[in-house]
């Protein structure tokens, strides 16, 4: 079950794989210029991807566990 920020962070997730693809398929005036769109997209991709991990770990605190920190 997919909570509010995991859905948030998916989407991102998805808009820069959108975004990667639509860049691989466009034509730029020079190649150079395709590359830095290609990495700042991918850069963000992977950002994305971290923080869906880092947040989705906190879902793996289990019951016990959540009692102790609170
Ligand atoms: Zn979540």
């Amino acid at each position: 079950m997919a909570c509010s920020i995991c859905q948030n962070l998916e989407h991102d997730y998805q808009v820069c794989v959108r975004e990667i693809n639509s860049i691989l398929q466009r034509r730029f005036r020079s190649g150079g210029e395709k590359l830095r769109e290609l990495f700042r997209w991918q850069d963000r991709r992977d950002r994305a991807v971290q923080a869906l991990y880092a947040h989705r770990k906190t879902h793996d605190i289990s019951p016990q566990d959540r009692l102790k920190t609170a």
